[in-house]
């Protein structure tokens, strides 16, 4: 799948952008990359959830489809939000905070159940709730990276394998340029090759290439 990626005021967007392909430079943080492009496409100001305007120091970036659920930092996937309506929105999809907002108080709560029940169940049938179009399988032998696997044996490490242990899946896909070089998700391919799983759930970024 291809970001989107702006035609105009390159230079002031401060992105390597060649004929339609995303450069990152050595060195630069994909996670970053994908932050200040979103702030340059959506802004910095105002928060698209309660649509009014800030100083630049209270928008923060949500997670539209919230990480904890397999939503991946690409701008598809961020939204410029205020810090209140953030912590309101917690690990919920735009949808359902969407709905939520549109309830009473006492309709939210039978909601807020409904949502957690769901969750689960998806977590169960080892889905995840981001679009399913987004997400392709890859052999885990064809993709290739920098991070030195010796330095992430950790507690997120753990997580992720225990994830996987109780799931029959992992927590979230990860996330590759054109040429499968990781770019984020290092935990899921550690874990898919020290316990030799041949396939990992990928999201291949057909105009993101690392240098
Ligand atoms: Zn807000």
């Amino acid at each position: 799948m291809n970001i989107p990626l702006p035609t105009k005021n390159l230079n002031a967007s401060k992105l390597y952008i060649k004929d339609g392909i995303l450069y990152l430079r050595h060195g630069e943080s994909f996670l970053n990359v994908m932050y200040r492009l979103t702030y340059f496409m959506k802004g910095r100001h105002y928060c698209y959830y309660c649509k009014k305007r800030f100083p630049r120091s209270e928008i923060t970036m949500d997670h539209m489809y919230p990480r904890s659920l397999g939503g991946p930092t690409i701008p598809q996937n961020l939204l410029p939000s205020c810090k209140s309506c953030n912590g309101d929105k917690s690990d919920m999809t735009y949808e359902q905070y969407i709905t939520l907002l549109s309830l009473d108080d006492y309709s939210q709560i039978g909601y807020i159940n409904k949502i957690n029940s769901l969750k689960e169940g998806y977590k169960r049938i080892g889905i995840f709730q981001i679009p399913s179009e987004w997400i392709t399988p890859v052999e885990t032998d064809r993709i290739h990276t920098n991070v030195d696997f010796a330095n992430l044996v950790n507690s997120k490490y753990d997580k992720v394998k225990k994830y996987y242990e109780t799931y029959g899946a992992f927590q979230y896909p990860i996330v590759l340029d054109r040429k499968y070089h990781s770019l984020d998700g290092f935990y899921v391919l550690f874990v898919a090759k020290s316990m030799n799983i041949e396939y990992v759930p990928a999201i291949v970024l057909d105009n993101v290439e690392m240098r």
